[in-house]
């Protein structure tokens, strides 16, 4: 079982007598240890799988660990192993526990655009920056377990006073919705089993060990969780890399990994040194530039993997011409190396810079898919028909309520809803219930209350539906009954209808087979649904090009990575620049060098629009401190020639290669 793992892998897979902390560089193989372990627990200590947790980072990291953890135990032995993140390991727990944490099981969980409506309803104010400030304050206070009357204490600013002077009345609002963000999947969890250790002791029981990999970027809130359900026993293994902590912005505090120590005198601390991942000039390159950060933990890696490549160092005039260049590229190395689409990874800072990536990889016929972008379920099309899900899930989620009741609009005007609102608020109930109740007829007109009860019981209906039939039908169902497709190619134009249609589609088709798959109904999936972002959408198994940013690359590899963008500015980041926080871009650049395996191209351009004026920018401070073995290649005299050279070359081998893989 173990014996593809080198000696100090063996030694962290073996050891079970107390917590256990692997802390090692990229691509060291601290992953494998995880699913390994689990392995090793199952197949040779008699440990049973339902009482194991891997906790992952993304969904997706999930879903391919739970698949690697499969194939190392054949037999249906790893059946009932949870592998998932954080937040989705606080949805069981909160729908398991819903009583005790103040909430019925099909609370709603609230995505971010939700959450900022919320924010804006209870400020009263449509302000986006305020909004966006207040929201970030409250959400930080939640990730370090801060509540409203301790937040109130903190308070050091203007931004910090109205954000504590909202937080009690946006609580009050989720709770009212039976709704839930983000933060409070890990929040109510650990409030829960500090108040009740009974239901602490059941989640012990359950969960007697726990893996956590990416243990670099948890925050607070998840540290405390995994320390409540590890027990006195600390029966966890810990994997991370504080060289790749990139989600500071987002609440995460790598002294949460220096913690351990202190808080476990008895951690068992063990380092990898051996790099499986990348080609001797790119671990090099990645360990130079590292250096310049300061550190607590000294780490070495060395790899076995020849010295490879020099790292190619791409000039261009403009992101125009650096996205053309990188499309290029990729066709011309694909031919001449046989290799697939999904070998190359496009890597860039923010989501803003993959437009002019995509548009020239649509140009070159390459197949391609992208995670870290707006979440497909953000959009405004499957937004309505998720409020519909939510709405079946949880009546008392007013928002979804009132998204549903007007999309598309059936002649409930604002008018109601605002009587309807005005009675359920003096009632305390929600919109839903109050539109049932016979005090209703004295507030709302009774034709529109009518209107109001005939949807309720269309969505009553729907709901009992929802239990008993596949999802997939109930969904086909839905969409007829309420003319979705009608309504949006009556208020888009005919392009974006269709497109617009075909996303809907896609998400009906994605749940049904879903549902199928986890044989779960409709109302069961609906309330995962918010947990999932597009970083898992994009999961089809196509021979495409991976575009991603750099914060959703994290725990991937791909032989052939393409940085871009790698200007002053963009990484390191203005903010980040100015905000003295380098080395947290420096880690960002660390990660998106250790991705590659064999081949690494990095690409700044030499003027870029800003606002409405065009800029010269410098290339990233980060290129110069990748020490030597680099190639250089483009800049204002070199380019046009490459650029000819390229597509001639690019010509010939597709001529060379048509006839054989015409077929
Ligand atoms: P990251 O920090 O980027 O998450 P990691 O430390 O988790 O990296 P892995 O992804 O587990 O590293 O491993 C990197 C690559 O090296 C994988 O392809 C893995 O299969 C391979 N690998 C790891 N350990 C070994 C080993 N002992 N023998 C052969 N291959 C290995
Ligand atoms: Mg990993």
């Amino acid at each position: 079982m173990l014996s593809h793992l080198n000696p100090p892998q063996r030694e962290a897979a073996k050891y079970l007598d107390g917590p256990c902390l692997v802390l090692a560089g990229a691509g060291s193989g601290k992953t494998r240890v995880i699913t390994h372990k689990i392995a090793y627990m199952v197949k040779e200590c008699g440990m049973e799988a339902r009482n194991i947790a891997a906790i992952t980072f993304t969904n997706k990291a999930a879903r391919e660990m739970e698949e690697r953890v499969g194939k190392l135990l054949e037999g249906g032995a790893a059946k009932g192993l949870t592998v998932c993140t954080f937040h989705a390991l606080g949805v069981k727990i909160v729908r398991q526990e819903a009583r005790l944490a103040g909430l019925k099981p099909q609370f709603s969980i609230l995505d971010s655009s939700d959450v900022m409506q919320i924010v804006s309803d209870v400020m009263g104010s449509n302000d986006k920056s305020l909004t966006k400030s207040v929201q970030w304050t409250i959400s930080g206070w939640k990730n370090a377990l801060i509540t409203p009357d301790e937040a109130v204490k903190l308070v050091k600013d203007e931004a910090s006073e109205l954000a504590a002077k909202l937080y009690p009345a946006y609580e009050k609002t989720l709770r009212a919705y039976q709704a839930v963000d983000f933060d409070d999947l890990i929040a109510l969890p650990v409030r829960l089993f500090d108040e009740h250790p009974e239901a602490l002791e059941r989640w012990q029981n359950r969960l007697r060990y726990l893996l956590i990999d990416e243990y670099q970027d948890t925050n607070g809130a998840q540290y405390k969780l995994l320390r409540q359900i590890s027990g006195v026993r600390g029966a966890f293994t810990a994997v991370g890399d504080d060289d790749q902590a990139i989600y500071a912005w987002r609440g995460a505090d790598v002294k949460n990994l220096y913690a351990l120590q202190t808080d476990y005198p008895k951690l068992k601390l063990i380092k990898l040194e051996q790099n499986y991942r990348s080609s001797n000039r790119i671990l090099n390159a990645a360990n130079t530039l590292i250096a310049n950060n300061e550190k607590l933990f000294e780490k070495k890696l060395w790899s076995e993997h020849g010295l490879g490549d020099a790292i190619s160092i791409v000039a261009a005039h403009t992101p125009e011409q650096e996205a053309e260049l990188v499309a290029m590229k990729i066709s011309t190395h694909r031919f001449e190396h046989r290799t697939h689409f999904s070998d190359y990874a496009i890597l860039y800072r923010g989501n803003h810079q993959a437009r002019l990536f995509e548009q020239q990889l649509r140009n070159h016929k390459i197949p391609y898919v992208m995670s870290g972008g707006q979440s497909f379920f953000e959009r405004a099309e499957i937004k309505d028909i998720t409020c519909y899900l939510r709405l079946l899930l949880n009546g008392d989620d007013d928002l979804a309520f009132i998204r549903a009741i007007t999309t598309p609009r059936r002649g409930i005007g604002a008018g109601t809803l605002e009587a309807l609102g005005n009675y359920a608020g003096a009632r305390q109930i929600s919109l839903f219930a109050a539109a049932f109740e016979e005090g209703a007829t004295e507030h709302v007109a009774a034709r529109q209350l009518e209107g109001v009860r005939e949807f309720g019981n269309f969505i009553n209906n729907l709901e009992y539906r929802a239990q008993r039939e596949p999802a997939g039908r109930v969904l086909e169902d839905l969409l007829r009954a309420i003319g979705y497709e009608a309504h949006l190619f009556e208020h888009c134009e005919q392009r974006e209808a269709e497109s617009k249609w075909s996303n809907v589609r896609d998400f009906v088709e994605w749940l049904s087979k879903k549902g199928e798959e986890d044989s779960k109904n409709l109302l069961e999936l609906a309330q995962t649904v918010a947990l999932i972002s597009m970083l898992d959408k994009g999961d089809e198994e196509r021979d495409a090009v991976q575009l991603a940013t750099l914060h959703a690359s994290k725990g991937l590899e791909f032989p052939h990575v393409f940085l871009v963008g790698v200007e002053e500015g963009m990484l390191p980041h203005q903010s980040s620049i100015e905000g003295d926080a380098i080395e947290e871009e420096r880690r960002l650049m660390y990660v998106g060098v250790t991705r590659a395996q064999r081949t690494l191209t990095i690409s700044h351009c030499e003027r870029r629009k800003s606002g409405k004026e065009v800029r010269t920018v410098e290339p990233s401070r980060f290129i110069a401190e990748l020490g030597d073995g680099l190639k250089h290649s483009g800049g204002k005299k070199a380019e046009p020639v490459s650029q000819e050279d390229a597509l001639a070359k690019l010509a010939k081998l597709q001529a060379m290669f048509a006839p054989k893989t015409g077929s």
